[in-house]
């Protein structure tokens, strides 16, 4: 079998690549190693993802599937509550998005672009790649009656979200900078949701300093629990992963008695470790996007957002590169990738170290400060001209420094 454009996976990061390759007139092939519908975490989307999905006509076939409308996010503390509001945001750009639940979401994606005449594989599994001289690539996947096949690509893009499909097989995995945390999750009919905005309302309820609830309605009924903190914390827990996750729940004074005997749609689910990274994001013949890259933390929902805008990008450069343009991989693909991971980096750790939570929950509230915050929220990390973005590294932490001195 022959390709122009291999896809390992087809999340949104696989299927936002070939979206725009198959637009450009290649020849565009995805493995995927499940059959779908199938589940998969990260159901929060940014507003930023939008701008994406319009840019390479994917925006329609979603919006026909009435997704729960997200247009902000609210942070509980105790009696203490913090909302973002995407209208209110300091950049331009899309102001809402959707909070879906994935199997449906990322199978609508994925039948679009096969409607378009992108040749999905589902049920087969990549398991071994070799790249030639030329850079052009032969992989081997295996179909689920144990069969092996070949197929050879001009370009591969490595989409395996957690898979980590070529990190592991080119020997680039390395342990991620951030501490080590892990989640447990399910989903549930939610019975007892309140009418209105306060029934629908994406939530994070701050149990503990380091230990979070997301609790993510959706336009069907239900909703998404789990929470998220360090690894030891939620091994700290004895028992079945549904045990655990109703002990855990008492932890919310907002949200225990809406969830407290109501019926789980699946045995929870647990992630231990969750973050993922790799020592390079390309290389002759191929370039890692999504999870594949790079996960760090899902407290600002930016996974998604970040599947998109690096599969986006790399397709780009894919294009140009294999129309023989001169493409700076490390400058155009790496550094600009890395800089809207450092800056979520940055927000992560000054979330947990409180600093950031003491901005939210500070009163009076700054109008200014929080329409900044509220783009970095929406996912709009590369705006360099705002402070927020700019000075990631240093202007929560002065923020709160002068909150402490006041
Ligand atoms: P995926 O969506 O994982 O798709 C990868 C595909 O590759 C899969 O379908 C898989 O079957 C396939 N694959 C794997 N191996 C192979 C192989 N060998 N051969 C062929 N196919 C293969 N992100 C958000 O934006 N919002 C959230 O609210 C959010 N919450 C999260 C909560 C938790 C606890 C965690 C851990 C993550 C969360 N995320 C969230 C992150 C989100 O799950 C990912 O960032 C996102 O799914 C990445 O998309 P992707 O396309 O890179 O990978």
């Amino acid at each position: 079998m022959t390709t122009e454009i291999l896809i390992i996976g087809a999340g949104p990061a696989g299927t936002i690549a070939a979206a725009y390759l198959h637009k450009q007139g290649f020849k565009v092939t995805i493995i995927e190693k499940t059959k779908f519908p199938r589940f998969v975490i990260g159901e929060s989307l940014l507003p930023l993802s939008m701008d994406h999905f319009k840019e390479v006509d994917l925006l329609e076939c979603l919006e026909k599937q009435n997704f729960e409308v997200k247009s902000g996010a609210r942070f509980i503390r105790g009696k203490e509550i913090c909302l973002f509001d995407f209208s209110k945001k300091y950049t331009k750009g899309a102001d809402w998005t959707w909070q879906v639940p994935r199997a449906d979401f990322d199978k609508t994606l994925a039948d679009e672009v096969e409607k378009r005449g992108v040749e999905i594989f589902y049920e087969h599994e990549v398991i071994e790649v070799s790249f030639n001289e030329d850079s052009s690539s032969v992989t081997k996947f295996r179909d689920k009656e144990g069969n092996i096949k070949e197929i050879s690509a001009r370009f591969i893009v490595d989409a395996s979200g957690y898979g980590q499909v070529l990190p592991r097989l080119l020997d680039l995995e390395v342990p991620s900078t951030l501490p080590k945390h892990s989640s447990i999750f399910t989903h549930l009919k939610d019975v007892k949701r309140p009418n209105g905005k306060e029934g629908t309302l994406i939530s994070f309820d701050i149990v503990k300093p380091d230990v979070w609830l997301w609790v993510i309605p959706f336009s069907n009924g239900n909703t998404s629990i789990g929470f998220a903190g360090p690894t030891e914390f939620i091994n700290s827990y004895k028992g079945t992963n549904e045990e655990v996750l109703r002990e855990m729940l008492k932890m919310s004074d907002y949200y225990y008695e809406r969830f407290a005997d109501v019926e789980f749609s699946f045995e929870p689910h647990k992630l231990l470790n969750y973050s993922t990274a790799s020592k390079q994001l390309y290389g002759k013949g191929y370039v890692l996007t999504g999870n594949s890259a790079e996960f760090l933390d899902p407290v600002f929902s930016s996974g998604v957002a970040f599947a998109t805008t690096s599969s986006l990008l790399a397709a780009k450069l894919i294009d140009r590169t294999l129309r023989d343009e001169k493409v700076d991989w490390e400058k155009e693909y790496t550094q600009h990738i890395k800089h809207g991971v450092d800056v979520f980096k940055s927000y992560i750790n000054e979330w947990y170290n409180t600093n950031l939570q003491k901005l939210f929950f500070h009163q009076p509230e700054n109008p200014d400060v929080k329409e900044k915050i509220c783009s970095v929220l929406a996912g709009y990390v590369w705006d360099e001209t705002n402070p927020f973005v700019k000075k990631h590294d240093r202007v929560v932490s002065s923020m709160v420094h002068m909150l402490n001195n006041e």
